[in-house]
C-alpha cells in the first residue's frame, strides 16, 4: 500500500523583510506517496527549487510543516534535521557532482561507506543500482570517461544509495538531449517503482511530464495541479 512520504502543510516561505520581501510559498499543500513520481513544472523563479530545498531539509519554511516519512521536521534542531536528512532524502542534481578521481562504482559506495555500511555490501547495493540503471558496464569508468546521460544514472545511483524515501531531483535532465534524457527518465522511474521511493522532479519538459503520475505546479505561492 502506498504511504505519504513527503507531506507539506500551509508551508510559508519568503525571502527578504519589509518592501523588499519575496513571497515564494504561502500556504503550500503537497502530498507525495511512495512509489509515486510527481513531476513539478513552473516557469523559471515561481519557487521550484525553494521547494525542493524545503521538501529535501536544506532551508526551512517560516512556518508550515514538512512531514518526511512520518517524521515531522518543524521542530527538530539543526542535527537532527540533517540527520534525518542523510538518512531519508536523496538529492538528484542538474549537474552531477560526481567525484572526478573515483569510478562509477566508488561514487555510489561511498555514500554508503559514509553511513556506516561495509565495503562488501557497500558494493553489492552499488552495482545492483547501475545495474538497474543501466550503467552496470561502466562501473570501472571515471567520470569524464562518460558520457553526459551515464554520469547522470550513476548521479542517480549515488542518490539512491541509501535507501531514501524521498527522490528529488532539480531539473534532472536540464544539459541531456531528448533522447538521453528521455533514457534517464525512464531509468529514474524504473528506480522510484523498484525502490518505493516518493519522488519530486522538477522539470522544464513536457514531454517528460507527462510519464510521470502526475504533475505540479507553483500559482500564488501554492501547489497546484498543472494542467496543460
Ligand atoms: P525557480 O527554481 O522556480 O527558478 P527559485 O525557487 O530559485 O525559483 O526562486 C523563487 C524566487 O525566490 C525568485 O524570485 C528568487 O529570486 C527568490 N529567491 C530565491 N532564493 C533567494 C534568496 N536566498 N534570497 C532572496 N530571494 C531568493
Amino acid at each position: 500500500m502506498s504511504k505519504p512520504h513527503l507531506v507539506l502543510s500551509g508551508v510559508h516561505r519568503h525571502y527578504g523583510e519589509g518592501e523588499r520581501t519575496v513571497r515564494v510559498l504561502e500556504s503550500a499543500d503537497l502530498v507525495v506517496n511512495s512509489g509515486e513520481l510527481v513531476a513539478l513544472v513552473a516557469p523559471s523563479g515561481a519557487g521550484k527549487s525553494t521547494l525542493l530545498h524545503l521538501c529535501g531539509l536544506l532551508e526551512s519554511p517560516q512556518s508550515g510543516e514538512i512531514e518526511i516519512v512520518g517524521h515531522l521536521t518543524s521542530k527538530l534542531g539543526d542535527r537532527a534535521r540533517t540527520q534525518l536528512r542523510r538518512s531519508t532524502v536523496g538529492y538528484v542534481y542538474q549537474f552531477h557532482h560526481l567525484l572526478p578521481e573515483f569510478t562509477a562504482l566508488e561514487n555510489v559506495v561511498m555514500p554508503q561507506l559514509i553511513a556506516g555500511k561495509a565495503q562488501a555490501d557497500a558494493e553489492q547495493r552499488a552495482m545492483e543500482l547501475l545495474d538497474l540503471l543501466g550503467v552496470a558496464p561502466r562501473a570501472t569508468h571515471r567520470p569524464a570517461e562518460l558520457s553526459g546521460g551515464e554520469q547522470q544514472r550513476i548521479a542517480i545511483a549515488r542518490a539512491a544509495a541509501n535507501h531514501p524515501r524521498v527522490i528529488l531531483a532539480d531539473e534532472p535532465t536540464g544539459n541531456l538531449d531528448p533522447e538521453t534524457s528521455d533514457k534517464v527518465f525512464a531509468a529514474l522511474q524504473s528506480l522510484i517503482r523498484n525502490e518505493g521511493a516518493a519522488a519530486l522532479i522538477a522539470t522544464h519538459n513536457y514531454d517528460l511530464a507527462r510519464k510521470a503520475d502526475r504533475i505540479i505546479t507553483l500559482k500564488d505561492g501554492r501547489v497546484v495541479a498543472h494542467t496543460v
